[in-house]
C-alpha cells in the first residue's frame, strides 16, 4: 500500500545529534539511548531524515529505491567504511511529498543516498534495516556564511506535518552546539566549555516553553557565534520544531556533549 492511503496514529518527531562518526561502534549513553527509542517508538511506515550533512542547492528528498550508505567522513578507523545500512528507499511516496508540498519547489534527486546523519543514528534505532527510508538536505543557496533565513526552513517544516499523519517518522539529524574549530579531538569524553553548556541550556529551556521565535532569532543569544558557528547542525532542530503542535509533548531522550564542544542533545515530540 502507498502512503496516499494510509492513515494512522500520528507519529513523533524526533530530534537526534548525531556527534561524532565513532558512535557508530562505540556502546556508550548515547546509543543506548538510540537503542531505547528504537523499542519505545511505534514501527513507522517510513522514516524521513533531515540532514546536516546533505546541503544543496534548493531543496531535495531522495527519489532511490535502495539508497547507498555514503561514508561521508574522513580519518576513522577503517571498520567504520565497512559498516553498511541495507535499508529500502521510498521512491513512490517521494514524489508524493513532492506533489504534496506545493508552494516550496521540492525536487527528486537520485544521486545521493543516506549520509551518516541518517544511517549512523539508524543502526542503533532500527538495527534490521527493514523500514523505508528517505533524506531531505537543507536548501543552502545562497552562501555558507549567508543562507536562507531560519525563518525559511521552519515554515517549510511546518508543510510537512500531514506526512505525521501517514506514519511517517521525521527525523531531525544535527547537533544543538557544534564547534569544530575548539574541538577536542582525542577525548570524546572531554569536559564541556561553559559557553557550549550554557547555549544548550538556554535552547533547553526556549524548548521546555515552545519559544519558537526565541530559538529562529538564536543570533540574539549570549554565545551564538561560538555554538552555532555555521548553521548545517543547528538547522534540523528548526524542521523538527516547525513540524511540533500544539499539544504535542516534549521528552529529552539524551543529554550531554562530545570532544567538549558539541551538544548531544536529543528530544522526542510528541
Ligand atoms: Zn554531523
Amino acid at each position: 500500500m502507498t502512503i496516499e492511503r494510509i492513515n494512522c496514529r500520528k507519529m513523533p518527531v524526533l530530534f537526534i545529534g548525531h556527534g561524532s562518526p565513532m558512535n557508530m561502534i562505540l556502546k556508550n549513553d548515547f546509543t543506548n539511548s538510540l537503542k531505547k527509542l528504537g523499542k519505545n517508538l511505534p514501527k513507522p511506515e517510513a522514516i524521513l531524515v533531515i540532514s546536516a550533512h546533505w546541503l544543496t542547492n534548493g531543496t531535495y528528498v531522495t527519489c532511490m529505491e535502495k539508497p547507498r550508505t555514503i561514508h561521508d567522513f574522513y580519518g576513522f578507523p577503517e571498520e567504520l567504511y565497512e559498516i553498511e545500512y541495507p535499508c529500502p528507499g521510498w521512491a513512490h511516496d517521494a514524489r508524493y511529498l513532492i506533489r504534496s508540498v506545493q508552494k516550496t519547489q521540492i525536487k527528486c534527486d537520485n544521486e545521493w543516498g543516506l549520509d551518516h546523519a541518517s544511517w549512523a543514528i539508524l543502526k542503533h534505532i532500527y538495527p534490521r534495516a527493514d523500514i523505508p527510508v528517505f533524506e531531505m538536505s537543507l536548501d543552502y543557496s545562497f552562501n555558507e556564511w549567508n543562507p536562507k533565513p531560519v525563518q525559511y526552513h521552519y515554515d517549510l517544516a511546518s508543510k510537512l506535518v500531514f506526512l505525521r499523519e501517514k506514519g511517517v517518522l521525521i527525523i531531525g539529524s544535527g547537533n544543538i552546539v557544534h564547534n569544530l574549530g575548539i574541538i577536542d579531538f582525542r577525548n570524546i569524553d572531554a569536559t564541556p566549555v561553559n559557553w557550549a553548556v550554557e547555549f544548550d541550556e538556554k535552547v533547553k529551556s526556549a524548548l521546555v516553553n515552545m519559544n519558537h521565535i526565541e530559538l529562529i532569532e538564536y543570533q540574539k543569544m549570549n554565545g551564538s557565534h561560538m555554538a552555532v558557528p555555521t548553521l548545517d547542525h543547528y538547522l534540523p532542530m528548526i524542521y523538527v520544531l516547525g513540524l511540533q503542535e500544539e499539544n504535542d509533548s516534549l521528552q529529552f531522550t539524551y543529554e550531554g556533549f562530545q570532544h567538549g564542544s558539541i551538544s548531544m542533545r536529543c528530544f522526542q515530540i510528541g
